[in-house]
């Protein structure tokens, strides 16, 4: 079937499922196939609960005229988002980067939505599947569209970008993420600069934090529209933290926000950026970085009693790792306490980077610092405010038994470590 009639198919359709254990009348099933899992096998079950057709790539699956038949499901969903965005015909602003994407983007849709009728990524849909899901959501007589972009590996931004083939671009930053897949840090600013590469070979704009130096040699652009700190920019900035939430001041307006960690100044700035280019009113961009509440254990502060616990647990590298101690050690608080959790998929760099956060941690002034994880737990200290744990059992108990019950903790890990479970065991004694 050519993609002009799958779009047909899909313009009367209720919209794209890939689950059969969440289809809605009419839609359109992509089997798509997983590492554990081959969709075509489910395609019965997705007509069955009246999906519309199913878009299948084994012919033995098709049942009936209800079964398109396709060389391959994804390469297909990815077609017919590019073509649904080239029939939407709206701008489209594109984020990428190491760290920040999923806040940035949040803040960004907060801002845009107060003037144009804006869709933006749910969630963390941001990879070769979500991005077409993404565009595949957003209708003819939305404004503007924003979509986060992530990558693990070489091309993949560039390729995200000849499906999205955004007008306007925004990278939050180079950092050691990903290492396994990306080689080293050079690979990451590579990689993410294909964004760069795409805007600029269509004219795009290029929204750019001028305060980082790699960001602004990657970008060289005449159409570049900057936020920074430091002179000749478009839109100045001072960065402030009162302590536990970022604060942005730009043209004599203190910009305030429910988020902790003093990174997030320049997630704010560039939503403030972004939004002053697109002319939505001061008070409105106010109103809406200050209303936002971070969600998913990213950057939040949780009181349990005397305690108010950064809760961070979200994810982790050594670039957001080392941005979030930097951010606690001008809490000016005493009892400060940080329970960090191991950083997944560094692959060799992982023992050193390991080492590294010690190091860091060495260095600062905290009342305690709990490690957890099989990376923490072969790392060395001679501190004897530091502690290493190999599982979250053994930190549990630890916990349990140490009780802390008053002054900041910030907890940060890896996602797979899911050190939000601390918090369960910090409520269950306080
Ligand atoms: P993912 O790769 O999972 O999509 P993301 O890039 O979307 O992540 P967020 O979900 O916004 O990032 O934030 C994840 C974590 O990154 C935050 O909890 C915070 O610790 C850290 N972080 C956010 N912004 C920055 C920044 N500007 N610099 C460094 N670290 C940051
Ligand atoms: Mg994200």
């Amino acid at each position: 079937m050519k993609i002009e009639q799958l779009h047909q198919l899909f313009l009367q359709s209720k919209g794209i499922t890939t689950d059969t254990r969440s289809v809605k009348t009419n839609q359109l099933f992509f089997a798509l196939k997983g590492d554990n899992f081959n969709g075509n096998t489910f395609a019965w079950q997705a007509i069955k609960k009246s999906a519309g057709y199913a878009i299948i790539d084994e012919v033995k699956y098709a049942q009936n005229d209800r079964y398109i038949v396709v060389g391959n499901v994804l390469e297909t969903l990815q077609q017919l988002a590019r073509f649904h965005r080239k029939y939407l015909n709206i701008p489209i602003l594109a984020i990428t980067g190491s760290n920040g994407k999923t806040t940035t983007k949040e803040l960004i849709h907060a801002v845009l939505r107060k003037k144009f009728d804006t869709a933006a990524t749910t969630g963390n849909l941001n990879n070769h599947i979500g991005v077409p899901l993404t565009l595949l959501s957003m209708k003819r007589t939305t404004d503007f569209g924003i979509v986060e972009m992530g990558a693990n590996h070489a091309g993949e931004i560039k390729h995200l970008c000849e499906i999205a083939l955004p007008n306007y671009g925004y990278i939050t930053n180079f950092g050691k993420a990903h290492l396994e897949g990306f080689g080293s840090i050079e690979g990451v600013i590579k990689a993410k600069s294909e964004m760069y590469d795409h805007i600029k070979a269509h004219k795009g704009v290029i929204f750019l934090n001028a305060d980082d130096p790699v960001q602004v040699a990657q970008s060289s652009y005449e159409h570049s529209f900057t936020f920074g700190t430091g002179k000749n920019v478009d839109v100045k900035a001072e960065y402030l933290y009162d302590s536990q939430t970022a604060q942005v001041s730009i043209d004599n307006h203190l910009y305030k926000s429910t988020l902790t960690g003093s990174y997030n100044s320049v997630n704010i700035a560039a939503a403030i950026c972004i939004g002053k280019y697109f002319k939505v009113n001061e008070n409105s961009i106010s109103q809406a970085i200050g209303s936002y509440i971070p969600t998913n254990n990213r950057s939040q502060i949780i009181k349990v009693g005397g305690l108010t616990l950064l809760m961070d647990a979200y994810n982790a590298n050594p670039t957001s790792m080392k941005a979030a101690l930097e951010s606690f050690s001008k809490n000016p608080a005493k009892d400060k306490i940080v329970i960090l959790g191991d950083m997944f998929e560094l692959g060799s760099a992982s023992a050193e980077e390991h080492q590294q956060i010690v190091l860091t941690l060495e260095k600062m002034d905290l009342a305690k610092i709990y490690l957890v994880g099989s990376n923490f737990f072969k790392t060395h200290s001679h501190k004897s405010n530091i502690e290493t744990y190999e599982t979250f059992t053994d930190l549990s108990e630890a916990l349990k038994h140490q009780k802390p019950t008053q002054g900041y903790i910030l907890i940060k890990g890896s996602r797979g470590m899911a050190l939000e479970r601390v918090l369960d065991v910090l409520r269950e004694k306080n």
